[in-house]
């Protein structure tokens, strides 16, 4: 009979722990290097664990603690998953990561937005381009990109374990790290890919971001997270009770003591805490950093393509023609039903009742101007739980990126959201994780090959 020091302990020659887009890219790459299966021993490596010898070798495990593989990719883009941006010259690209270009443009060249491309229509995902350059599945479903992704890493011969959340992880020496879990399962492993993610939407679905306390204990600096991409709230009551409406086209000034410090055009849409859409997401991260310093106020234009005169004149013609009805009734001929009534009852205009033909040239004026300069509070974001990106994690100074590899630990990689990078949403971040999975997985599986 075998004593328990006589069963061979399993060394993988990797561990990919999270199994979001990042952690499937850099798993099924690995693999597909590695020429995919399980069977024939991995590394050429002899592999001791405190010098017992009985060791079996394997290949790729992939872990993940939810019981589905990419959750929260099934979720992006609502439902239909914002793959990429098409915008294919890097530098273009990059200068969408005002703080980690530099850091980016090594792995930029090795795998790119139009690589992205590339390796999901020749796996039979057509990609679409939408307005800004965004990308999304012709079939309009993230699922499909979930498939793609999960069809990749098995077909590469990558094992997988569901429902197994990694506690801690371990090196003693030159042995291979010691993965534990929360139900006790331990795995021994050569190298480790962290794709455990960021702390934005941790509570949603399952999504959790439990790797950066691991990654602590291993070395690594952990920068607190923020919401970067993320709603903003206002305690003005009217703009709740709009919740929905979408204005398609407007421009809203970000204002400091009566100083613009940002502005934008486009679509916005009011919610019933605040304001949202991605012109809004993408305002966020300065308007934080305002709010740091003292009140914002927002003041929205919905007229930006006409001058205060001419919508006056606008605003005189419609009353003339509806004479005898309240303005109620009649300036929702120029804008958004709810939106005119709650402009309309502010306590500073006060005209929802009042019959055209008895609104004096002053309340009209002051109408307009209401118009052109829509002023409201805002209070803050809606916090990390609705965040779609945070900020915080591994300092990209603490990477290779040339490899993704730790600078703190040889065999340590390092994806996706784990890495302290800020960036817009239109594809960005799902391009950050198809970028360093596929360099880390090439650099482990050429490591573990050699
Ligand atoms: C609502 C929403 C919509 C979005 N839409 C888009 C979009 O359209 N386009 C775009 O580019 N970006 C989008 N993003 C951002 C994008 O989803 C993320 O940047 C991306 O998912 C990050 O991938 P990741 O692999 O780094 O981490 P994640 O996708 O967060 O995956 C990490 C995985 O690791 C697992 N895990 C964590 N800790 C452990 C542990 N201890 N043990 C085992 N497993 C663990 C988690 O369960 C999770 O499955 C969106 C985000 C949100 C929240």
């Amino acid at each position: 009979m075998k004593s328990s020091s006589d069963i061979a302990i399993k060394v993988w020659d990797l561990v990919v722990i999270g199994g979001g887009p990042s952690g499937m890219m850099c798993a099924g790459r690995a693999g597909e290097v590695l020429g995919g299966g399980q069977d024939d021993a991995g590394g050429k490596k002899k592999v001791n664990i405190n010098n017992k010898k009985d060791v079996q070798l394997a290949k790729i495990l992939l872990l993940e603690k939810n019981e589905k593989l990419g959750q929260k990719l099934s979720i992006t883009g609502g439902g239909r998953c914002n793959i990429t941006n098409a915008e294919f010259d890097n530098r273009a690209f990059l200068s969408n990561f005002p703080e980690a270009k530099e850091f980016l443009f090594s792995p930029f060249s090795k795998f790119s937005a139009k690589d992205t491309f590339t390796f999901f229509e020749s796996k039979g995902l057509s990609l679409v381009v939408e307005a800004r350059k965004r990308a999304f599945p012709e079939t309009q479903k993230a699922s499909d990109v979930m498939h793609v992704m999960e069809r990749y890493v098995k077909d590469n011969g990558v094992a997988i374990k569901t429902g197994v959340q990694v506690v801690s992880v371990t090196q003693d020496g030159d042995n291979p790290f010691l993965i534990k879990t929360k139900d006790g399962e331990k795995f021994y492993s050569r190298h480790i890919a962290f794709a455990t993610g960021g702390l934005a939407r941790v509570q949603e679905r399952g999504v959790s971001a439990g790797g950066f306390s691991i990654l602590q204990k291993l070395g690594h600096t952990i920068k607190a997270s923020n919401p970067n991409i993320v709603p903003l709230t206002t305690s003005a009551k009217w703009v709740h009770a709009i919740s929905g409406v979408t204005l398609s086209f407007m421009a809203i000034r970000f204002k400091q003591n009566g100083v613009t410090k940002l502005k934008k055009t486009g679509k916005i849409l009011f919610t019933h805490f605040g304001i949202s859409g991605p012109l809004i997401l993408n305002s966020s991260f300065e308007v934080k950093k305002l709010l740091a310093n003292g009140s914002v106020e927002a003041s929205i234009d919905l007229f930006p393509d006409t001058e205060e005169n001419e919508l006056d004149r606008r605003v005189w013609r419609l009353f003339e023609q509806n004479k005898n009805k309240k303005l109620k009734n009649s300036l929702p001929e120029m804008m958004e039903s709810s939106l005119a009534e709650q402009v309309l009852n502010l306590p500073d205009i006060k005209l929802a009742e009042k019959e055209a033909n008895a609104v004096t040239k002053e309340e009209r004026k002051k109408l307009v101007k209401k118009m052109k300069n829509l002023t409201f509070p805002i209070t803050g974001t809606l916090g990390l739980e609705h965040a779609v990106i945070a900020s915080g994690g591994v300092p990209p100074e603490e990477v290779d990126f040339r490899t993704m590899v730790s600078r703190v630990n040889p065999n340590l990689y390092l994806l996706g959201d784990v890495l302290d990078i800020n960036r817009p949403s239109g594809g960005f971040s799902l391009q950050l994780c198809w970028t360093t999975g596929f360099v880390a997985g090439t650099d482990i599986a050429n490591k573990i090959r050699n």
